[in-house]
């Protein structure tokens, strides 16, 4: 059983990597805050009414709405029987601090890239609207082109547009790894201090092994 929180600026591939580390770990539970809030913008929940218009700005949602419903997750039974890989969380002093007492971490990655390289991640991410996979216009496209921004998703067969994600506009990129320089400063230093943080090249990967992996978390 691993616990394990992924740090990493916007588009530094915690999602990808977390679904790498799941090919070694099938039953650790990926908790993405991101995905969270996502979701409840999308169903117009209470929670995704209040999120949404800090997201669209590329800010922060206030911890007052994000820490106690982490807390609260971590805290189920499936998470305390299988682990988790903690994504897009803590963001700053107040939300690491509220893990530490809640929760206990095996291990901290720090996902290390570009900021070239995040720009044209996040510049050319997009999602199938019908099962969710993610792929990348320059990096990552789906294998059937249909036209021009148009292709057929690998895993579902559903047809799929090139549609950025709303926050994932040059505008906010920048808006959003600045905060991320800002506020992820202070909790690498929290955690190097407490001897969990490991640094791990993410310029690519895409190209890690099971066994690369394995070394990484630790197994
Ligand atoms: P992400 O997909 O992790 O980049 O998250 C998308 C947006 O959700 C962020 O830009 C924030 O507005 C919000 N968000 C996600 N996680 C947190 C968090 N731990 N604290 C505050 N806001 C968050």
């Amino acid at each position: 059983m691993k616990r394990i929180v992924l740090l990493g600026a916007p588009g530094s591939g915690k999602g990808t990597f977390s679904a790498q580390i799941k090919k070694v770990l099938p039953d650790i539970i990926h908790v993405s805050t991101g995905d969270i809030f996502r979701e409840n913008v999308k169903n117009n929940t209470e929670l995704g009414k209040k999120a949404k218009s800090y997201m669209d700005r590329g800010e922060l949602v206030p911890d007052s709405l994000v820490i106690d419903l982490v807390i609260d997750r971590l805290n189920k039974k499936d998470i305390l029987e299988n682990g988790f890989i903690l994504d897009g969380f803590p963001r700053n002093i107040e939300q690491s601090n509220a893990l530490q007492e809640n929760s206990s971490i095996d291990i901290v990655l720090l996902l290390e890239v570009s900021r070239d390289v995040i720009t044209k991640r996040i510049l050319g991410r997009f999602g199938c609207n019908k099962c969710g996979e993610i792929y990348n216009k320059y990096t990552l496209p789906p294998k059937i082109e249909k036209g021009e921004d148009q292709w057929i998703c690998d895993k579902c067969g559903a047809e799929i547009k090139f549609e950025q994600r709303s926050d994932d506009t040059e505008e906010t990129l920048k808006n959003r790894l600045d905060a991320y320089e800002k506020n992820a400063k202070p909790i690498i230093k929290y955690y190097k201090k407490k001897k969990l943080l490991k640094k791990v090249d993410a310029e690519n990967t895409l190209e890690l092994s099971a066994a690369d992996i394995k070394k990484i978390i630790e197994v």
